[in-house]
């Protein structure tokens, strides 16, 4: 089969479509004919190699998986052959406590599709069996493929650590990323009132339009918590959204209301972050970790694509041919939304 793959780590450039086997699946899983396949930050991480992590090699990426079922295992009974389905990206072993407690992204043998294990740069992948589902009606597979990593974390953060509730005010960071544009829609699901940054005017407008009632460029305004006071009538944000990490942490925790909750799932720009504790105790502050999210997550907000109510938001869709090209202009953060491989036209 035509793939994407990477014999060693690096830039972009080692990228490269070769022809790799068909893989097989096992007695619990289905064989996916992948039509589209969105990027995630990940898969630049991936490419690059993280310290202490282990890729095999060579390696296919893409967590973000749509497409066709082509074969499923005899154990499999939860969707057949020709059903147009989405991969949820998490794999984890299901016999664990947290498995079992549906805190499946803690589990201890927590994987996910392209990440230690071949993913959706390729004509075909397998998965287990329980991470198909239905295409919502009405979706492309590349509009398909932009919900399940940034949909699932968003959800997470917001719903199941945050505890959003209608009303509050909520601080998106980076409203053209992936985790971004998915959080201006949940938040705006649950009633809350959203305040998004982005790094160009382009960005903002694009925020708005997906909901955000205000939005601040964090370029030309470095110091976004004090906008954030303004137009909360000095309040604070009972919540916010971080993914971006050193640059923006600590004016990040500053947009915070008393009782308010910050909650992260990654750092794009470094991990070292400082708290000033004082403002932890005296306005008791939380700080929420989140990771992925959990499978039943996932299957429950898929319902709202059908209705309109949350919407994928697809910056561009190219070819296969073009993983390169596509990892440039994420890591060049040029996108509103998510970048999609087409492995296969319609
Ligand atoms: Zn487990």
């Amino acid at each position: 089969m035509r793939a994407v793959i990477f014999k060693q780590h690096g830039g972009p450039e080692v990228l490269e479509v070769a022809d790799r086997p068909k893989p097989v699946p096992r007695a619990d899983e289905v064989l996916i004919e992948v039509r589209a396949c969105a990027l995630n930050h990940l898969d630049i991480w991936t490419r690059r190699g993280i310290p202490g992590i282990e890729i095999p090699l060579p390696h296919i990426l893409g967590n973000d998986i749509a497409g066709v079922v082509a074969e499923v295992g005899s154990l499999v009974t939860s969707v057949s052959v020709g059903d147009r389905v989405l991969l949820s990206p998490g794999v984890s072993c299901g016999q664990c406590a947290q498995c079992i407690g549906g805190d499946d992204n803690l589990c201890p043998k927590y994987d996910m599709l392209g990440y230690r294990r071949d993913g959706g740069y390729a004509e075909f992948v397998t998965a287990p069996g329980r991470n198909a589902h239905p295409v919502p009606k009405g979706l492309s597979f590349a509009q398909a493929a932009s919900i399940p990593l940034t949909f699932v974390t968003a959800w997470h953060m917001l719903v199941t650590r945050a505890r959003l509730k209608p009303g509050e005010d909520v601080v998106v960071l980076a409203a053209g990323s992936g985790v971004g544009s998915a959080a201006i829609q949940i938040a705006k699901l649950f009633g809350a009132r959203v305040i998004a940054t982005a790094s160009t005017e382009e960005k903002l407008e694009a925020a708005r339009a997906l909901g955000a009632d205000d939005a601040i460029n964090y370029e030309t305004e470095a110091r976004f918590d004090k906008i954030v006071k303004r137009l909360t009538s000095g309040k604070g944000a009972e919540v916010v959204v971080e993914h971006v990490g050193t640059a923006t942490w600590s004016t990040s925790m500053n947009c915070l209301a008393s009782n308010g909750r910050i909650v992260t799932c990654g750092a794009t720009t470094g991990y070292d972050a400082r708290i000033d504790l004082r403002h932890v105790f005296y306005r008791q502050l939380s700080v929420f970790g989140s990771f992925m999210g959990r499978h039943d997550e996932l299957i429950g907000l898929l319902k709202f694509f059908e209705d309109g109510r949350l919407r994928p938001v697809v910056d561009r869709v190219l070819p296969l041919d073009h993983a390169a090209e596509a990892h440039k202009l994420m890591g060049d953060r040029a996108q509103f939304g998510k970048l999609v491989l087409e492995v296969s036209a319609e």
